[in-house]
């Protein structure tokens, strides 16, 4: 497995094989989600080897196709789900249920009673809570087999406080209420273990504050009898560079750090990557439709709009933008937008693009996690199809939809 831990750390949108997806927008049409399963695959295994001795599982709900969770599954990765129909969607996949840890962050009524049906037949499954309410109501189901605390580990020192009130109070035990949560769920369940998921895109920079709250959840651990615990799961939240400047997250430094952090436990030490393992493997191509001159911009109007992608709109995030029609033209800075009436369907400002013109293909890059999960129907825009390449091969692993797909509810 050497020659895919090896593969580059980061791969760019002008690394992608461009007439390739020119072709691909030829053929199935735009706007498109290009997974490269490969890719997926090859991410994942960087990512575990990484972390010898510890156990790497795969966040569903980065992106939860079919498709990626056969990767994963193949890559050797078990699955971290949040909501029952990931769940579902991984043992569909192929994934044994025995070796699912379902995070139930608020659960509602049918996720607990799906998720407690499920460990019935499946043991195995581990349920992580965060608050105690979720320890009775899973009582009330019967349930006594496989828990885990996900603890809020605060950020920083004097963070009890800010926590408790703050935004990330809704995820997890209040830190020192942990000890007295772990009597109760050994004396009623199974402890098999304590879970943080404290950060989300880290780089390079943000480690160190990421590996505070590992610290604390390393202690805690050790506190609450590390010996008895079978993993310390801390989460995933490890980013990927959206810039083309950025450098990508150095693995064997985040590997010795995360370990330093986390100190000497004698259970296993878990991680859950998302975003990591997908982020760079999809792209979305998409055909400007517009050129417009305005007073201080190039407008380009392209197809695919804040329904297909809206981590610009949401997050502010920053996606790269390639034209692969013509990456060899001047670029110069453009506004580029979709189809969608309001003034967040934006994509770009002022971006620098090979000079686009109307029937290029634009790439979006870093679309595949959070990319189709987050998708709509907004504008009565039928989702995209999404084609997977695999060996060399491409196929359509989901069909773009029809109108009839976003009416099919309706009576
Ligand atoms: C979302 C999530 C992850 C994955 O986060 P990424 O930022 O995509 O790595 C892992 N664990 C839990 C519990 C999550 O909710």
């Amino acid at each position: 497995m050497t020659d895919l831990a090896d593969s580059p750390a980061v791969r760019r949108l002008a690394d992608w094989d461009h007439e390739r997806l020119e072709g691909l927008a030829d053929e199935y049409d735009t706007p498109l989600y290009v997974m490269d399963l490969d890719r997926v695959k090859e991410n994942y295994t960087r990512f575990s080897e990484a972390f010898p001795n510890a156990e790497v599982m795969y966040a569903a709900k980065a992106h939860t196709g079919k498709a990626v969770l056969e990767a994963v599954l193949e890559a050797g990765a078990d699955i971290e789900c949040a909501a029952w129909g990931e769940l579902e969607r991984s043992i569909d996949a192929g994934a044994d249920p025995n070796t699912l840890q379902y995070t139930a962050v608020n659960p509602p009524d049918h996720d607990l009673n799906y998720a407690t049906d499920l460990a019935a037949e499946a043991p195995g499954l581990t349920i992580t809570i965060g608050a105690t309410d979720t320890l009775d109501r899973l009582a009330e189901r019967g349930y006594d087999g496989r828990v885990a605390i996900r603890i809020n580990p605060g950020i920083g020192t004097g963070h009890h406080e800010k926590v408790a009130t703050g935004a990330d109070a809704k995820f997890g035990i209040p830190y020192e209420r942990v000890p007295e949560v772990a009597d109760r769920v050994r004396e009623e369940f199974e402890l098999v273990g304590l879970h943080a998921h404290a950060g989300s895109g880290v780089l390079t920079e943000g480690l160190e504050e990421h590996c505070e709250a590992i610290e604390r959840v390393g202690e805690m651990a050790r506190r609450v009898g590390d010996a008895e615990l079978e993993f310390v799961d801390v989460g995933g939240g490890y980013g990927v560079p959206y810039r083309e400047d950025e450098e990508p997250l150095d693995l064997e430094k985040t590997s010795n750090m995360v370990r330093d952090a986390v100190g000497d436990l004698e259970a296993t030490l878990k991680l859950e990557p998302g975003r990591y393992v997908v982020a760079d493997a999809g792209l979305i191509l998409s055909e400007v439709n517009t050129i417009k001159e305005a007073p201080d911009t190039t407008v380009v109007g392209i197809d695919a709009s804040l329904a297909t992608l809206i981590r610009p709109a949401m997050f502010g995030s920053y996606h790269p933008m390639y034209n692969v029609s013509a990456p060899e033209r001047d670029s110069h800075p453009v506004t580029v937008g979709g189809p969608v009436c309001t003034s967040a369907d934006v994509f770009a400002h002022d971006r620098p693009v090979a000079n686009p013109e109307r029937g290029d293909i634009l790439a979006i890059g870093n679309a595949g996690s959070y990319g189709y999960e987050l998708a709509s129907q907004f504008h009565s825009q039928p989702r995209p199809a999404e084609v997977a390449l695999e060996g060399g091969e491409a196929r359509v692993v989901r069909r773009r939809e029809s109108l009839e797909d976003v009416t099919r509810v309706e009576q």
